[in-house]
């Protein structure tokens, strides 16, 4: 039997070739293909700078890192989300707090993260994480808005969002991680996701000072430039200033990335032609219910996500057929860990009911319309 996943690549002999052609070089790790992936995503994204690192997981750390979350900090994020939005507070010692969700949109709704930080006396938080979740591009005017009343640094999670927007209050497209209102925002490049380079991640960033620290964080704190070195013996010289990683990404795999990059724009096209097709195909079948998409065609299509009182049933049917639906999210602070950490039981109605009743359906560029036309075969099946 045939299986269709939820997600995955889409790798071509071009693909295949640039990585060859990066193993064949003289450096694999850091080499001249780090900074060209680097310049072709900011292109692509339109902000100014880009770092590239070993995850999407790796560059929410270096990010929180680089705002300075240290135990001090509070930050509220979103519950449905990757559990990585939330551990990279965590990992830098600081507490997370878990806002509700807009169920209309599925990511974070913006007045309960109001109502919490007018909740709470001034200064107790220092950041926010709204997360594009699923593609829908989050309103990062009206968080950039909301932060700076409350003097927070806000950090977009736009895993799922490489091309998608949403539409300013002047009218104009505003791509995900490209600067304007978010201090810094986060890729991820893991095969699921819509560029892939196997593992991989980018930061990107219009702020000059913070991606001159993300670069020396990236690689151990340690830094060979001249006019901030304490000394210079010679020209091994270095010297470390901070407790950096090493979160580089290799040579071959920017290569990848960068060949990937080449057909983003038309993947994504293909993304939302998949969307539209499903859309039409349920706009009068009562049984499922589509989280509507924004009216300005930005959303990017990670996911394709129905609500279903029967989705346990839907899912296990799909799975008899070959057909691998999943899950977005399990809300994180239903996680044991995050549970375990709550100084008293958290509830986020909104994220838990939209929990209960969700399903990613397959979604991907190379997922055919006659594979697609099974998917929507089985699942009125099931109905039936
Ligand atoms: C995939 C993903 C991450 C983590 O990226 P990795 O490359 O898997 O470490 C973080 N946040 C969201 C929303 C994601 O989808």
């Amino acid at each position: 039997m045939r299986k269709i996943p939820y997600g995955r690549q889409d790798i071509n002999a071009e693909d295949v070739a640039a990585v060859i052609d990066a193993l064949q070089a003289d450096f694999i790790t850091q080499g001249p293909k780090i900074p060209a992936f680097e310049e072709a995503f900011a292109d692509y994204i339109g902000c100014k700078y880009a770092v590239a690192v070993a995850n999407g997981t790796a560059a929410l750390h270096l990010a929180a890192m680089a705002l300075d979350v240290d135990t001090q900090s509070r930050v509220i994020t979103s519950p449905i989300t990757f559990t990585a939005s939330a551990n990279c507070i965590r990992y830098c010692g600081g507490s997370v707090e878990f806002a509700d969700i807009d169920p209309e949109t599925v990511t974070l709704d913006i007045e309960a993260v109001r109502r919490k930080l007018e909740a709470a006396p001034a200064g107790t938080y220092s950041g926010i994480i709204p997360v594009d979740f699923a593609g829908y591009a989050v309103d990062l005017e009206a968080f950039r808005t909301l932060a700076d009343e409350f003097g927070l640094w806000l950090l977009e999670d736009a895993c799922h969002a490489p091309g998608g927007f949403f539409t300013d209050r002047q009218g104009h497209q505003q791509h995900c991680g490209n600067g304007q209102f978010a201090d810094l925002a986060i890729f991820s490049f893991h095969p699921v996701k819509h560029i892939a380079c196997g593992e991989g991640g980018m930061i990107t960033t219009n702020n000059k000072a913070l991606y001159e620290k993300l670069c020396v964080l990236r690689t151990h704190g340690i830094t060979k430039d001249p006019q901030v070195m304490d000394k210079n013996d010679g020209g091994w010289y270095y010297e470390m200033h901070t407790l950096g990683y090493n979160y580089r990404l290799t040579d071959f795999q920017a290569a990848l990335g960068s060949s990937q990059l080449e057909r983003a724009a038309a993947k994504l096209d293909r993304r939302r032609a998949i969307a539209r097709r499903y859309d039409e195909a349920f706009a009068d079948f009562t049984p499922i219910q589509p989280i509507a998409p924004p009216a300005d065609g930005g959303h990017a299509y990670h996911l394709y996500v129905i609500l279903s009182d029967q989705r346990k049933a839907l899912y296990d049917h799909l799975r008899t057929q070959g057909i691998f639906a999943q899950i977005h999210y399990i809300p994180v602070h239903t996680q044991p860990y995050y549970r375990a950490l709550a100084e008293q039981p958290v509830h986020c109605p909104a994220a838990e009911a939209y929990y209960e009743r969700c399903l990613s359906l397959p979604m991907y560029p190379t997922l055919s319309d006659e594979e697609q036309d099974f998917v929507i075969e089985t699942i009125r099946q099931f109905f039936a």
